[in-house]
């Protein structure tokens, strides 16, 4: 049985032909796309017929970057996908200044003073020990940079963590002493891990529903209780079901709380997110990148994705040509698990809109519909052993953790799936 009907249980339900037991009423987890009709508030779960609907996804824009190749010609057997160049920049709206991502490598567009100053601490230093991401993003970017950038971005990306927690991707944020001193100079070439990357032409829950389609997934089962003694699993409509093995996809920290297990190990920290969708009138200021980074915000957001600039499909069809609207995934993160009451929430949407409206991105917002992610970002405490700890103890109860959230570790769908179906197939072999 595999618990967990995202894109990894999918991808491992395809390649066992176990059971798949999904909480929700649809599969691909947070990779669920959606459409909503403009002045309308009901979800579809299909673009209508007129094609007249916003779409967007429940996790924000879900854009398949790296992957094996072998796992980006499986997806590509289960829908066409188109690829797309990343444009992507951080803004500052008071100076109403973009700098193209990463910071790091176009100084060149902030002021001379700034420049020669970030450039003097990024090259001028020896780099020393670090425990937390703090430390280490100051010692690699100097105190010019974190102040400017750095610092207040992470402050509300890893909502306030940033100052205890491990480092953690690096490659997010990449350190190249050549393409550094170039883009203080000239232009440099796009770098990092999401240069490129694909999508499916027909939306992101076309490739849950055709893993779907080759698995047996029981959806509305809410596991609420593993029995390992009667190897059987309780569902919250209180049905039973026996298993011989048990897969897992459901984030660590669920399944060492519903099994009450004990660990010396204080758990390490995640976060969640509140994606808020957002369907417009576009205006001029509105940016053409795919997504944009911030560090000062009056509402508290850190990063605009624009799901409308990646492909216009994301748009109402009398739109697609003329451009004259847009749509919008907009990502505040807040520590795991304390979810805003439905005021604070519509407070929040409410002043995002009115902040997006004030930087001339958009007119009219046509739709305002807030979606949360409550295990979104994983994150450790400096040394922390819970992780190994945790996934230890469950190997030893003969469960197997699978994917982003059951590991605890940073990845994308398509690392995701890859999992999924190695485990997956490893698993029919065993049986
Ligand atoms: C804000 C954000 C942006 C991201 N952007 C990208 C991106 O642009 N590109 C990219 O490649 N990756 C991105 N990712 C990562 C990507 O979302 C993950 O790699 C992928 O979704 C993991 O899939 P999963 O199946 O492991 O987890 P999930 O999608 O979380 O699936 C787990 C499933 O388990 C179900 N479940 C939970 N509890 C129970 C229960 N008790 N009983 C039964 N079922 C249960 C859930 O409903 C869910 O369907 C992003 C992640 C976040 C948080």
């Amino acid at each position: 049985m595999i618990l967990g009907g995202g894109v990894t249980g999918l991808a491992a339900g395809w390649a066992s032909g176990l059971a798949v037991f999904e909480a929700e009423s649809a599969m691909g987890g947070i990779c669920s796309s959606y459409y909503v009709r403009p002045n309308t508030s009901a979800r579809l779960p299909q673009a209508p017929a007129d094609g007249e609907a916003y779409r967007f996804e429940l996790g924000g824009g879900h854009w398949i970057f790296g992957g094996d190749p072998a796992i980006l010609r499986f997806i590509r057997t289960l829908t066409p996908v188109k690829t797309y160049q990343r444009l992507s920049s951080v803004f500052f709206p008071d100076q109403g200044l973009y700098v193209p991502y990463p910071l790091q490598n176009h100084l060149g567009y902030l002021s001379n003073e700034v420049r020669t100053k970030a450039l003097q601490e990024m090259l001028g230093t020896g780099k020393g020990s670090f425990r937390t991401m703090e430390e280490w993003l100051s010692q690699n970017f100097g105190p010019t940079l974190t102040e400017a950038f750095f610092g207040p971005f992470h402050e509300l990306y890893t909502a306030g963590l940033w100052k205890q927690i491990a480092p953690q991707d690096a490659y997010k944020s990449p350190v190249d002493s050549a393409a550094v001193i170039r883009g203080a100079f000239e232009t440099t070439a796009p770098v990092g891990y999401n240069t490129s990357y694909i999508y499916p032409e027909e939306g992101l829950n076309i490739l849950a529903q055709r893993m779907a389609g080759r698995c047996r997934v029981q959806l509305g089962k809410r596991i609420k209780q593993i029995d390992l003694q009667h190897k059987k699993v309780v569902c919250d409509d209180g049905s039973e079901t026996a298993y011989q093995t048990l897969i897992s996809t459901l984030p660590l920290n669920k399944m060492v709380e519903m099994l009450n297990l004990k660990l010396d190990e204080a758990p390490d920290p995640y976060t969640s997110v509140l994606v808020l969708n957002i369907g417009a009138t576009r205006r001029e200021k509105c940016p053409a990148d795919h997504w944009i980074y911030l560090s000062k915000t009056r509402s508290g957001f850190h990063r605009v994705g624009f799901y409308s600039n990646v492909d216009s499909s994301f748009l109402p069809k009398s739109s697609r040509a003329i451009k004259n609207r847009v749509s919008i995934y907009v990502e505040k993160a807040f520590p795991g698990g304390r979810r805003p009451s439905a005021e604070e929430v519509a407070n929040y949407s409410a002043g995002t809109v009115k902040e997006l409206q004030e930087w001339g991105f958009i007119e009219g917002a046509e739709v305002v519909d807030p979606t949360w992610i409550d295990v979104a970002y994983t994150w450790s405490w400096p040394g922390s052993r819970w992780r190994g700890a945790a996934l230890k103890k469950l190997e030893e109860l003969e469960i197997q953790m699978v994917g982003r959230y059951a590991r605890w570790n940073f990845q994308g769908i398509a690392d995701s799936i890859r999992d999924g179906l190695m485990v997956g197939a490893a698993a029919k072999r065993v049986l």
